[in-house]
């Protein structure tokens, strides 16, 4: 049975590891490309282990190389069936970089991500999750019964999106004492915590334990220079109400 253990769920600091191809094929995939999917013809492998984090959670897959070779992408396989490790992680390369024969089954491979942009991934997933944290849970703004609806943490486009039942008022007084919780969050160097509740991983930054499988700063005082850059406030098909904010980091 196919699995991959994700070493990054247990050591996020761990930036190479070696493993065993389990499987290896040619596939066509939807690659988006300066801000234009297109289909691009891909090798891939199947590891027992792996140090790279796929791109899901609203964090985008890591950057490196196997065998000294770009890592094209890193996605979820969710056709296959979920085994006990819970994932079956396929790594892409274009197929003009590699040949079949070089991913044979049973060798052994050497992966490196590049530690600058998984440094920089965990941040904002880090700070996503501490905004949602301080909106559904900050007594200050229990009063406006956010509810988090998504979050995407890539770096230079990152967003978070809650339900509101009552519009706000001022949108920019709204970002101004939010962004005066924040960064006083951040000050106080909240230490990350990481449990498993019912089998399933979950990560704690300040208030509550929130199921996740991405990777994540050590502290809040690595998340020093994010702030909330932009508010919308406005109404989805559904008549749901809802505000998204955009951050980032401003250092
Ligand atoms: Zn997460």
């Amino acid at each position: 049975m196919l699995s991959t253990i994700r070493i990054f769920e247990k050591d996020m600091q761990q930036s190479e590891c070696t493993a065993k191809i389990l499987s290896s094929g040619i596939e066509t995939i939807r690659y988006v490309k300066n801000k234009t999917p297109q289909m691009v013809e891909t090798i891939f492998i199947i590891c027992d282990q792996t140090i790279f984090h796929p791109q899901s959670g609203g964090q985008p897959a890591d950057k490196g190389t196997i065998n000294g070779k770009n890592v094209l992408t890193v996605r979820e396989d969710k056709n296959l069936p979920k085994t006990e490790h819970g994932y079956i992680i396929k790594h892409y390369f274009l197929a003009t970089e590699i040949h079949l024969e070089d991913v044979q089954v049973e060798t052994e491979v050497s992966m490196i991500i590049d530690n600058t942009f998984r440094s920089e991934c965990s941040q904002y997933h880090s700070a996503g999750h501490l905004i949602a944290d301080i909106a559904e849970c900050s007594p200050q703004f229990q009063i406006n019964e956010f509810t988090s609806l998504k979050g995407h943490h890539f770096p230079g486009e990152a967003y978070v999106e809650l339900g509101i039942k009552i519009p706000l008022g001022s949108l920019d007084t709204f970002k101004n004492d939010f962004n005066h919780a924040f960064k006083q969050i951040i000050n106080e160097a909240k230490p990350l915590a990481t449990c498993m509740i019912d089998n399933k991983r979950h990560i704690k930054i300040a208030y509550q334990n929130r199921m996740c499988g991405g990777t994540h700063v050590n502290s809040t005082s690595e998340l020093s220079g994010f702030m909330i850059n932009k508010i919308k406030q406005d109404r989805k098909d559904t008549g749901e109400m809802f505000i998204k904010l955009w951050y980032g980091n401003n250092n």
